[in-house]
């Protein structure tokens, strides 16, 4: 795997597709800066080694080039956070582009307009790649979000640099924290699967059953495997049409080896809403008119075993209905057995999807050894996919 460490920028223009997709307020204010600071050790290798940094990215879904989808906007927070000036170019082509790569000097940073003002970019147009490509000599690409994406600054453009081409730092750590869970893992591999539905995680639950030892099916997804079983679910969140898939993945289970572990029990409400009416009930008792919202303390106990004796985990998914206080216990509780078992040795990744929102709103971001930044391209990785983005770098 070619990364930036493999790679001297000295007397080079790095043009880096970054992933500055950040969120904003009504004001134009970043909500949550993570994302560039997450740039910063790239951008920063290229400019000790003696190299100019051509930063490039998209930013939310511009139509017609509004203002509020400029990355005008974001030049001083990158400034601030990366510690270097940032000059900004008005266009990502043509004239605007040309001169300020032209005009960059070793050590400087330019950051390119919206990639999304032309439609050519996610349309992975080749012309507008090469373009791109013409403003630096080296490509780098560290956008992990849109690496799933055939677009021209994430994908087509790699095929202009066919030596000088790398991954930066932060895709770079994606792709081998991944490996370290689904390859060179440490047994036993536990996989921790929740969220809404079984229809969402089916190639991913498939995925990943020849490379774990134990699986945790929790969330709203359990309720199709009991229901399978022959289990009342009550209101539960269900697809009676997975109900034949649920039992297909026990039976591949079996064979395979691995163990799954779903909740015995549930927090189970009256309707869906915080100030419910709740009650412990047995998971495959559920009364009608009740919906089981969160994984009850028989099952946290359970799984906090399970999760203490894993020396690798993959976590994906609540356990409940975690953005609403009453439902939340149980995600918490999980959250704490992962970071107890991290401190005790276990490689632990969360990702995929919405977890990262799940694990930072609790704090646990910092108690796990690392979270991904991409919820669909994880995802994507964990179903086996090969991502066009990481495709473009190793061909
Ligand atoms: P996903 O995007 O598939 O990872 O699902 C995340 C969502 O699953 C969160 O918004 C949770 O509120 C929801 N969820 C978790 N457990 C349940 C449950 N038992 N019933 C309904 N929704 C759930």
């Amino acid at each position: 795997m070619k990364t930036i460490d493999n790679l001297n920028f000295e007397n080079k223009k790095a043009l880096i597709r970054v992933d500055f997709n950040v969120p904003l307020d009504e004001d134009g204010n970043i909500t949550d800066t993570t994302r560039i600071e997450a740039a910063k050790p790239t951008i920063l290798k290229v400019l000790e080694d003696g190299g100019a940094a051509i930063l490039m990215s998209h930013l939310g879904r511009p139509k017609n080039k509004e203002e509020e989808f400029s990355l005008k906007q974001i030049t001083n927070k990158v400034s601030e956070i990366v510690g270097v000036e940032v000059k900004f170019a008005q266009d990502c082509v043509g004239t605007p582009a040309t001169e300020a790569a032209a005009q960059l000097e070793m050590g400087q940073i330019l950051l390119l307009e919206n990639l999304r003002y032309h439609p050519e970019e996610t349309a992975g147009d080749v012309d507008f790649a090469k373009s791109l490509s013409e403003l630096g000599d080296v490509y780098v690409n560290d956008a992990f979000g849109t690496a799933h994406r055939a677009h021209a600054s994430t994908t087509v453009v790699a095929q202009f640099f066919p030596e000088a081409k790398c991954f930066g730092s932060l895709l770079a750590k994606e792709i081998e924290s991944l490996d370290r869970v689904l390859n060179n893992n440490e047994k036993p591999v536990l996989a921790i699967l929740g969220g809404s539905k079984v229809s969402s995680k089916i190639t991913v639950i498939e995925n990943i059953l020849d490379k774990v030892d134990e699986m945790i099916i929790g969330g709203g997804m359990a309720f199709t495997f009991i229901k399978a079983q022959g289990g009342s679910v009550g209101n539960s969140i269900c697809e009676d049409d997975k109900m034949e898939l649920a039992l297909d993945i026990l039976k591949q289970a079996k064979e395979k080896n691995v163990k799954i572990h779903i909740p015995i029990d549930v927090v189970a409400a009256d309707k869906f809403a915080n100030d419910a009416n709740t009650n412990v009930s047995d998971i495959t008792t559920i009364e009608s008119g009740w919906e089981g919202l969160d994984a009850g303390p028989k099952s946290r106990q359970i799984f906090d075993e399970v999760v203490n004796r894993a020396k690798t985990i993959l976590w994906n998914g609540p356990l409940g209905v975690f953005e609403m206080e009453t439902f939340s216990g149980g995600t918490i509780a999980l959250g704490n057995s992962v970071a107890q078992a991290t401190q005790n040795g276990a490689f632990s990744l969360v990702g995929g999807g919405d977890s990262v929102a799940a694990v930072k709103q609790f704090g646990f971001d910092k108690k796990v050894s690392y979270v991904s930044t991409g919820g669909g391209a994880m995802l994507e990785m964990l179903e086996g996919k090969a991502l066009p983005g990481i495709a473009a770098i190793k061909d």
